[in-house]
């Protein structure tokens, strides 16, 4: 099995080195990951600035660009070779809910799925890496599993997964789980520089505002590993009924005014 590795807290994240060692004896694993912090870049794509790939001295390369740029230039060049398997992480902090809009983690795990190949994106729930090994133990478990049902190297398909910050035998069993929603995030934070000028921070994001029982957040706060299936097309299919009705108000308005 060959993995392709990458995340968005950098290439000396500690989720990433954990997630690479629970891997690297039951898969050939190539590390790629973003140079800097790249948390909440979404897909972004760097176009108008070149890319430079180097290796670090922890042996995996990085790249001065984004999560997406990192999977995009392994998929499509930097590799010479297709693998079975992308994933992303494993990342410092949750993406549930509206998170998975923003983030790099899964930003960097659609990529793979977009070019073809089964992805996921690996996160622990809280900060700072408490039982870091625990959540690398329990992704490698999934992904032998996976391997087993021959799951990988099938049809592209894309997995959310957030791993709570429990010892491994604490672990909760894996429920699949739709997306919860969160509140808007918080007020954006003003400071003044040394020199007088307004500084602007993006806030926090907000607490869950859907945590009911089935999504994320709700099987999260209980324990258990939460794992999503991801599509890309953002088209509201429930709604083009109402929008087919409404648009066609509009146009006949349109040719009345003509
Ligand atoms: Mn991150």
């Amino acid at each position: 099995m060959k993995i392709l590795l990458s995340n968005d807290d950098g290439f000396q994240a500690p989720g990433l080195a954990a997630l690479y060692q629970a891997l690297k004896d039951v898969a050939e694993v190539e590390v790629i990951a973003p140079e800097q912090n790249n948390s909440a870049k979404s897909n972004a794509l760097t176009l108008h600035s070149p890319l430079y790939v180097n290796r670090g001295s922890n042996g995996f390369r990085y790249i001065n660009g984004t999560p997406a740029d990192c999977v995009h230039i392994a998929l499509t060049g930097l590799l010479g070779y297709r693998p079975d398997l992308v994933l992303s992480g494993i990342n410092d902090g949750a993406n549930m809910g509206d998170d998975t809009i923003y983030s790099g983690t899964v930003g960097a795990a659609m990529e793979g799925y977009l070019f073809g190949v089964p992805a996921i994106a690996f996160s622990q729930v809280e900060k700072k890496w408490a039982h870091l090994d625990a959540a690398a133990r329990k992704a490698r478990d999934l992904v032998l599993q996976m391997s087993s049902h021959k799951l990988i190297g099938s049809a592209p398909w894309l997995l959310n997964i957030n791993i709570p910050n429990l010892p491994f035998d604490e672990l909760g069993h894996v429920k699949l789980c739709r997306l919860g929603r969160r509140h808007a995030a918080e007020a954006v934070i003003t400071q003044t520089n040394p020199r007088g000028d307004t500084m602007y921070w993006i806030g926090a994001a907000g607490p869950s505002k859907d945590d009911a029982e089935g999504t994320d957040f709700h099987a999260t706060a209980q324990g258990h590993v939460s794992m999503t299936p991801l599509k890309v097309d953002l088209t509201d299919h429930d709604s083009l009924g109402y929008w087919a009705q409404t648009a066609a108000r509009l146009s006949e308005q349109d040719k009345n005014r003509v």
